[in-house]
């Protein structure tokens, strides 16, 4: 973990990254956009979740394949399926210490919305620690893991990749970053769209707990 001492920019991808994916807090986002699709196409929910896992399939997320084919408004989207009752999610002391100690600037990195990164980081307690968030209207809508938003994330915030580690669930967003130069941190979980590739060279380290990976980052200073 020698290599991770001078990293000075920190990027955390959000749900079921800052937060312990058994919380389920994506799984009522993911009834959500089952039901606004089958509103929206006039489909039951049994179709509508196929057209759903087939756009997050092939679009990486359901708002790109829903944007792309029936043009809806990606802010009516978003504002509908992050609705979601956040009221379990308790605050995390040992992540927020953690955090606070890291040396740099601090980035969320997420395929939903700015107003999703707020109303749970509130509910852990860490809202205050970061610099920035990346959101998905940040990235124009083109999602994790296309290269171009995190191309966007470097320029905006003129992070250089050397000196900067990327913390994800879903294995796949990490290759990105890893070309990019950045060091790759995988959230081990057992979802298997999430877990799939999480063998591969562009993963530098995995953690069950995001909190004491940090923690032994902090030690190292
Ligand atoms: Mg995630």
């Amino acid at each position: 973990m020698k290599d991770l001492k001078d990293i000075k920019f920190w990027l955390f991808d959000l749900d079921n990254t800052l937060y312990d994916g058994a919380t389920k807090v994506f799984d009522q986002v993911d009834k959500k956009m089952s039901k606004f699709i089958s509103e929206k196409l006039n489909v039951n929910i049994e179709e509508a979740r196929k057209i759903q896992k087939n756009y997050f399939q092939e679009y990486n997320t359901t708002l790109n394949g829903m944007i792309k084919h029936h043009k809806i408004d990606p802010d009516e989207f978003l504002e509908f399926v992050h609705d979601v009752d956040l009221s379990f999610l308790s605050k995390d002391k040992d992540l927020e210490e953690e955090i606070k100690k890291l040396d740099g600037k601090k980035i969320i990195f997420t395929n939903g919305s700015r107003a999703h990164a707020i109303n749970v980081t509130k509910r852990i307690g860490i809202d205050k620690l970061f610099d920035g968030i990346f959101d998905i209207r940040d990235c124009e809508f083109i999602p994790k893991p296309s290269k171009e938003p995190y191309k966007k994330l470097v320029e905006s915030y003129k992070i250089e990749p050397q000196y900067c580690i990327f913390f994800e669930d879903i294995a796949r967003n990490l290759k990105p970053a890893y070309e990019l130069g950045m060091k790759t941190v995988w959230i081990k979980n057992d979802e298997p769209w999430a877990a799939k590739y999480s063998d591969s060279d562009f993963i530098n380290y995995k953690t069950d707990s995001l909190a004491k990976f940090l923690k032994e980052i902090n030690e190292l200073r």
